[in-house]
């Protein structure tokens, strides 16, 4: 008669009375013990590996690629698009030059900034590099900063943010980038130099400088003014990417006088007037940037200008239905998930549109008008046997009317 074979450990031979746990494979056995020594293996492994991957140069694809990965989630705006895939790029092969080369010739730092009405996808383009980039992302707002000793924030909080979005790991902090919205905000009120210092304004910008150009930045962890036993961390600002944007509201004028224009009144019909009025955005430069309150030195510090064009009815449409994560698509999938097939007449969408057109609410409208026709259904719907919802244009136009939206309008 055969003899029962005694189990043990495939790995250490231990047997199985030598140990707590044999955990059966298809060929043999393992043991707690040699369980846990694997794991120490893999953990150190993955450590070494990851912190090679910090020292090594970071990967970026090529212009093009990161262009035609915006595309997916970004209608249109394609010269700011192009403008700011060469800066980033340029910006990686930067960071990424040994340093021995660096010091032949020494590559400037390319940092961005965006003019354009709001809601043009100024955030949504920076978010989307560094979505794609996979580097820490912060988006910052321009007016919560006064300079320091003033109610507010410091400059030195956005990149709090910056460190918080990344664990706190500063070197990948380092590699970041920090978007700037609401730049225009701190303009200095006038091109000649105030009388008085105005807080928010010009003292904001001169904070801005340094960080902008580079330089260690001792940051509070935790922001603010309210820990001041926090310990600092240094931050060096060299390799961090600052885009900033802004609808710099009347800079069109400013344009306008420069290129010598009549900004208004040349063209017989209003639509017409409105569209050259937009349009001069694409001559705006540092001049103008300049005159609209931005100090010169920190105009320096931001050498890649670009604008963004305003959304018309039929770049509305599109961004309706066609981005990646398009709003139409994100409601087809809120439904499938409760098994309702969505069907929206194509009618629909051109109201969505005209609705946001004549409410002057821009691509961030259109979130606003879907919510107006589809929240009735999505409080109702989940639960019953429902298996479909069709919104045809008369459904549509009645809870339209029915919203909070259709009365701003009356008042
Ligand atoms: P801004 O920063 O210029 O004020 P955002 O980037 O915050 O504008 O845009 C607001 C929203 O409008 C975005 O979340 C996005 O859904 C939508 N949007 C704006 N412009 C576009 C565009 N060109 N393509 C796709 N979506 C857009």
């Amino acid at each position: 008669m055969a003899k029962t074979p005694v189990i043990h450990c495939s790995f250490c031979g231990r047997n199985r009375d030598e140990v707590k746990i044999l955990i059966a494979g298809q060929d043999g056995h393992i043991c707690e013990n040699c369980i846990e020594h694997a794991h120490e293996i893999i953990a150190k492994e993955f450590h070494q590996k990851k912190a090679e991957g910090k020292a090594g140069t970071l990967k970026v694809q090529k212009p093009m690629a990161i262009k035609a990965f915006m595309d997916q989630y970004i209608i249109g705006q394609d010269d700011a698009k192009k403008i700011l895939c060469v800066a980033v790029y340029n910006h990686f092969k930067r960071i990424n030059l040994p340093t021995t080369t660096k010091n032949e010739v020494e590559i400037e730092k390319s940092n961005v900034i965006m003019i354009g009405e709001t809601g043009t996808g100024k955030t949504l383009l920076a978010k989307t590099i560094a979505k794609l980039l996979n580097v820490p992302f912060a988006i910052v707002d321009a007016t919560v900063f006064t300079e320091a000793g003033y109610v507010g924030e410091d400059v030195e909080s956005m990149l709090t943010r910056l460190l918080q979005n990344c664990d706190y790991d500063v070197e990948a902090a380092e590699r970041g980038i920090v978007y700037i919205d609401e730049i225009d905000k701190i303009a200095r009120k006038g091109d000649n130099a105030s009388i008085t210092r105005d807080v928010s304004g010009e003292g904001v910008q001169q904070g801005l400088l340094k960080m902008l150009e580079g330089t260690d930045v001792l940051v509070p962890p935790q922001g603010g003014r309210k820990h001041p036993e926090q310990k600092m961390i240094k931050v060096d600002t060299k390799n961090i990417l600052f885009i900033c944007g802004g609808a710099f509201d009347g800079i069109d004028k400013i344009i306008a006088r420069r290129i010598n224009t009549n900004a208004i009144g040349f063209s017989v019909n209003k639509e017409e007037q409105e569209l050259q009025r937009k349009n001069l955005l694409r001559f705006v430069n540092a001049q103008d940037i300049k005159t609209f309150g931005l100090i010169p030195e920190l105009l320096g510090r931001l050498p890649i200008i670009t604008h963004l064009e305003p959304l018309d009815a039929a770049t509305l449409r599109s961004i309706l239905t066609e981005p990646k994560n398009a709003l139409m698509k994100q409601y087809t999938q809120l439904f499938a998930i409760e098994k309702i097939k969505l069907t929206v007449e194509t009618e629909v969408y051109d109201f969505i549109v005209e609705k946001a057109m004549e409410y002057k609410l821009g691509a961030r409208g259109l979130r606003s008008i879907c919510e107006s026709l589809f929240t009735q259904a999505m409080f109702e719907m989940p639960g019953t046997n429902a298996t479909e919802f069709t919104v045809t244009i008369e459904y549509a136009k009645k809870m339209f009317n029915k919203s909070k939206l259709s009365a701003l309008k009356v008042a």
